[in-house]
């Protein structure tokens, strides 16, 4: 069954072949077959135009095809490439390839049912050689697609590490290496992509900003390194109340915020809150002395993202209500008033 289906491909391939004069080449009965079972749509649909046109197909075209479609060219530009580009191509290489070995290995099989078939059917001597001819040819490029999809899968392992070294690469370039929260630039990405969220699905989106306390009074008596510990400490406490959706991150110096997509403005100040609180709570040692440090407090800023309004104005809006927190006594948290949040915000 399989065998006359091949055997029928074949003939098709091998027709056609004649009809448009093109050389009985291995390469060129490869394009053809693969015309005929449109096993690579691309192919076919390059191959159809010329067909469409009826005369002799050039030489040309068909070198074309079998580079673009079935040779090492394209996995060199590939590795030439860099990255998810890089990685792309080659996963693509390996399935049409893949591909290859699978239609080479079917016709090798059909052909060599259709070489003994056409013992009877004295079609012409000459048809017979051609078909011989291409099931040796076709053995050899079954054994050269087998060797070239062994040295393209040693290739892919050598991709995939390099694409995940670029991730890691990435997510280190995304980290502040003080505290491992979220740094600046991946503050600005999730704000960007918060917002677009927001308002492309009328999600609440908040926005908590929080500031050490006299920092540089700590800083003055106890020294930058011990300041480092205590922005640390801070960090973790942000993280701990945050949710798993919200995006901690150290804003600046002392400064830190979390991102919470999906979220309400109460629900964004009770952590705050949580936070504020469990800062106060905690009596600090210093690390290397086990000196007692204290308290240490944080102020903080809590504003809901208005319909329309633009990151900056989010943040000038936090920025305010933590300005709110210092003003009138510092440790404490300070929450947009319902009546901020009624309107659009302005363009
Ligand atoms: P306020 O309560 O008004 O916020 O007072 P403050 O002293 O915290 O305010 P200010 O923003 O003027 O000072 C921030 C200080 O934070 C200045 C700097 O010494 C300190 N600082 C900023 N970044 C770092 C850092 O990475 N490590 C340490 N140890 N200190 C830092
Ligand atoms: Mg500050
Ligand atoms: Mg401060």
């Amino acid at each position: 069954m399989q065998t006359h289906e091949g055997f029928d491909l074949a003939r098709r391939a091998l027709d056609l072949m004649v009809e448009h004069k093109v050389a009985p080449t291995p390469q060129n009965y490869a394009v053809w077959v693969a015309y005929v079972s449109d096993s690579i749509p691309e192919l076919s649909e390059a191959l159809q135009s010329a067909v469409d046109k009826g005369g002799p197909i050039d030489d040309e075209l068909c070198d074309e095809l079998y580079d673009r479609y079935f040779t090492f060219k394209r996995i060199q530009d590939a590795v030439l490439d860099t990255g998810g580009a890089m990685s792309r191509e080659l996963g693509a290489v390996v399935k049409t390839l893949e591909a290859a070995e699978r239609d080479t290995a079917a016709y090798g099989e059909a052909l060599a049912g259709a070489s003994g078939q056409l013992d009877d059917a004295t079609d012409t001597v000459t048809f017979k050689r051609m078909v011989e001819g291409l099931v040796s040819a076709t053995a050899r490029m079954q054994r050269r697609s087998r060797e070239l999809e062994r040295r393209l899968q040693e290739t892919s392992v050598e991709v995939n590490q390099l694409r995940g070294n670029l991730e890691k690469v990435r997510e280190e370039a995304m980290t502040d290496a003080l505290t491992g929260l979220a740094n600046r630039k991946r503050f600005d990405e999730s704000m960007r992509k918060a917002r677009r969220d927001s308002d492309l699905q009328g999600d609440d989106f908040c926005l908590v900003l929080c500031d050490i306390d006299h920092f540089k009074r700590f800083n003055d008596t106890w020294g930058h390194q011990t300041g480092d510990q205590i922005i640390r400490f801070v960090a973790a406490c942000l993280s701990r109340f945050a949710k798993d959706t919200h995006i901690v991150a150290r804003y600046g110096g002392e400064e830190f915020a979390i991102v919470m997509p999906k979220t309400q403005l109460a629900d964004a100040a009770e952590v705050a809150e949580k936070v504020r609180a469990t800062v106060e709570s905690k009596r600090l040692l210093r690390k290397s002395t086990n000196e007692d440090l204290g308290h240490i407090t944080v102020s903080m800023g809590v504003s809901q993202h208005l319909s329309g309004e633009s990151v900056e104005s989010l943040i000038e809006r936090s920025d305010s209500n933590l300005y709110k927190s210092k003003q009138t006594g510092r440790n404490r948290v300070t929450v947009d008033r319902a009546q901020d949040n009624t309107g659009v915000a302005a363009a």
